[in-house]
């Protein structure tokens, strides 16, 4: 009887997985297993929210196996120790994974891979997470891209591949010692924040319900924080419950029905998850990214300390309503709106000069769809410092931003209550001096034309 370990890490689906579906075309039996980390209250990569739907998706992934005649083993440790353990107990003869699009994954695979030659087992690391991996795509002169335009026109020319098949049968020996699956207790963490339903199957609702229908309005409403106009498939993406082959392979078969005018929107969606890849290949070929600005003329800027100026941006009282109602729907909910990440984490840096880093790190602990590469190649395009970046001297206005994408005020009063009088328009210039808004709502914090000037020099210099 052949014998596979499948190590499920951000791949949490039995549709489409490269590794899982690998395992079962070569072993006869299979065990499924996830690795639960152990640290304990904080961290400073993840938090609450991203815990929760990771216990939620893993509860999912169990109940899956399950009707497929399979069970989720569950153990915890470091990767490389754990599985070990779990290789000597069952004999399992061969290793597979899905690789990771970030640094401290791939350190864990070099850890993994070492550990399965001593002990003699066969290990095969898949390529799924993207669909042309990390270091496929390179310009004419064989180096990687820095700008998005070229990568994007180099991705969309390469053939791409289809989405794998579903597990119909898995069978997993018996009496494999397993931990229960965890809660939020495991890492001594509570949850604040009201989440999407994880899982798979959920995950594919909400794929569906937007290809449906609001894909072919994407380009005109996915800027517009209070419509429900994007697809909402981030924090599927980032924990695997969706293949980006199956999305990608959904969006062709609506192009194909589709409009002139509805294929353009499905071409702007597309060249969002293009966004994505771009991000993964900027990290896998220059790690350096989470330790400093991409652009070395900017890795000595004079950052302002993050003292209480930067505790009122987290928790949405910084009196710029645009930038609170944002800050506060990413404490309320674990998520926030393309448009405004963009207006708060400019504002972060160009409004209180605090380094782009504290945002990425507060980020990285609110957001469940906390994607290392995306949220670093977010941040640094927003401090102007990124591969692709916005030019340092491009400074959002948050009150012509909320003029543009929130006219009438909805968005803000949907994540500040005590504005909900305050009418739409008023919202979208700065009170009159000294002035609140209203008595419970702060005054804004800075005045935005004396911050711009102070950034405009910091750079400058
Ligand atoms: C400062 C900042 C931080 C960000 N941090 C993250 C993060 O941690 N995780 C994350 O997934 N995205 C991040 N983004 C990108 C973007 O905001 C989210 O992907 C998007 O808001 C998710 O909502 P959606 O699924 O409805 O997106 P849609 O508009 O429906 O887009 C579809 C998918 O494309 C991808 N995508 C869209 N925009 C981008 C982008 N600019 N960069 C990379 N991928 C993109 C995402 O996977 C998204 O789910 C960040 C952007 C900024 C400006």
């Amino acid at each position: 009887m052949t014998l596979a370990l499948h190590w499920f890490r951000r791949d949490l689906r039995l549709t489409d997985n490269t590794s899982l579906n690998a395992a079962l075309a070569q072993s006869e039996q299979v065990i499924p297993v996830y690795i639960l980390s152990t640290w304990k209250n904080s961290h400073g990569w993840t938090g609450a929210p991203r815990q929760e739907f990771l216990c939620g998706c893993l509860e999912s992934l169990a109940r899956d196996l399950q009707s497929k005649g399979g069970r989720l083993i569950v153990r915890q440790g470091q990767a490389d120790a754990a599985l070990e353990e779990l290789l000597r107990e069952t004999g399992a003869t061969s290793l597979h994974f899905n690789r990771d699009p970030d640094p401290f994954g791939w350190e864990m695979e070099k850890r993994v891979e070492a550990m399965a030659r001593r002990l003699g087992v066969k290990v095969h690391a898949h390529a799924d997470a993207a669909i042309h991996e990390r270091e496929v795509l390179l310009s004419g002169a064989g180096t990687p891209f820095r700008i998005f335009t070229p990568y994007s026109k180099a991705w969309l020319k390469l053939p791409k591949p289809g989405p794998g098949r579903s597990v119909s049968r898995i069978a997993t020996p018996a009496n494999i010692p397993s931990l229960d699956l965890p809660t939020l207790a495991h890492w001594g963490l509570q949850s604040d924040a009201s989440i999407l339903k994880p899982g798979e199957a959920a995950a594919r609702d909400r794929l569906c319900r937007f290809v449906d229908g609001p894909i072919f309005s994407y380009q005109e409403k996915r800027d517009l924080p209070s419509q429900a106009a994007t697809s909402r498939i981030s924090q599927d993406l980032r924990h695997g419950l969706l293949s980006i082959r199956e999305i990608y392979a959904r969006c062709e078969q609506a192009a194909a029905g589709a409009s002139m005018e509805g294929r353009r929107n499905l071409q702007v969606y597309v060249s969002e998850l293009i966004w994505r890849e771009f991000y993964f290949q900027v990290l896998w070929h220059w790690p350096e990214v989470l330790e400093h600005e991409f652009q070395p003329k900017f890795r000595n800027l004079a950052w302002s300390e993050p003292g209480t100026a930067f505790e009122a941006w987290c928790a949405g009282q910084t009196g710029f309503p645009i930038v609170d109602a944002g800050m506060r729907e990413l404490l309320a909910t674990g998520f926030m709106h393309n448009r405004v990440r963009m207006i708060t984490a400019m504002f972060l840096v160009k409004d209180l000069h605090v380094s782009w880093k504290h945002g990425e790190r507060w980020f990285m602990q609110r957001l469940v769809d906390g994607e290392i590469a995306s949220n670093n190649g977010g941040w640094q395009w927003s401090a102007g410092t990124g591969t692709d970046a916005a030019p340092y001297f491009r400074i959002q206005n948050p009150w012509s931003q909320t003029l543009r994408f929130d006219p009438e005020g909805t968005y803000i009063k949907q994540w500040i209550p005590e504005l909900r009088d305050v009418p739409g328009k008023k919202l979208a210039q700065p009170p009159t001096p000294g002035l609140r808004f209203v008595k419970s709502y702060p005054l804004p914090l800075v005045d935005h034309a004396i911050e711009r000037d102070k950034t405009l020099a910091l750079y400058r210099q």
